[in-house]
């Protein structure tokens, strides 16, 4: 299986270039913060206890986060494997993570980061907010917060995937077809 964490801060392009990935290579996508969306349409229990933190910016419990991906990794057993975005944003997440895909002994196979800063991401997510209807794209503080909030909590996975040696780097700024290049060739040598 082919295991990908498309990783980087918020409006980073992750949620659009999975949706390329999964196309060109047939993989299950697991975004957590779409999952948490609809747990919050569906008026779930959970997604009322999320639906406050997300709208703050801040990190949904990983207890959480980890049970919503726990029952689809276990329930798929023919995918030619994931891709995870949005997921796993705190190092606890990467360790259940990685417990999770060895009990169907798989493991991730590759971490890339979607390298934009911070001036171009403020300006993607306030655009994105005009019409996602998503309130935490529409304020200017909540943005900055969930970039910091990336920053501190969610930068250590990186470095526990580059110990690994399964982390790297593309430029995710430019035009939507570059960048997909860019990954392809990350991918097509795994
Ligand atoms: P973005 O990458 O643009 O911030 P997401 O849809 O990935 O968008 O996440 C939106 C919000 O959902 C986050 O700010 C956070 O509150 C919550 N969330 C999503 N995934 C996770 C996760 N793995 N752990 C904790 N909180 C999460």
């Amino acid at each position: 299986m082919l295991n990908l964490i498309l990783f980087g801060p918020p409006g980073a392009g992750k949620g659009t270039q999975a949706q390329r990935i999964i196309e060109k290579y047939g993989l299950i996508q697991l975004s957590t913060g779409d999952m948490l969306r609809s747990q919050i349409a569906q008026k779930t229990e959970l997604g009322l206890k999320a639906q406050e933190i997300m709208a703050k910016g801040e990190l949904v419990s990983d207890e959480i986060v980890v049970g919503m991906i726990k029952s689809i990794v276990h329930g798929d057993k023919s995918a030619k494997g994931y891709i995870f975005d949005g997921f796993p944003r705190t190092v606890k997440q990467a360790e259940a993570l990685d417990n999770l895909l060895s009990e169907i002994n798989e493991e991730i196979s590759q971490l890339i980061l979607l390298e934009v800063n911070d001036q171009e991401l403020i300006a993607r997510l306030l655009n994105r907010g005009k019409d996602s209807g998503r309130a935490d794209d529409q304020d200017v503080s909540i943005i900055e917060n969930r970039i910091k909030v990336f920053k501190e909590q969610t930068t250590p996975v990186m470095e526990h995937y580059k110990a690994k040696n399964k982390a790297v780097s593309v430029k995710g700024v430019g035009s939507l077809d570059e960048i997909s290049e860019l990954l392809y060739a990350v991918l097509d040598k795994l």
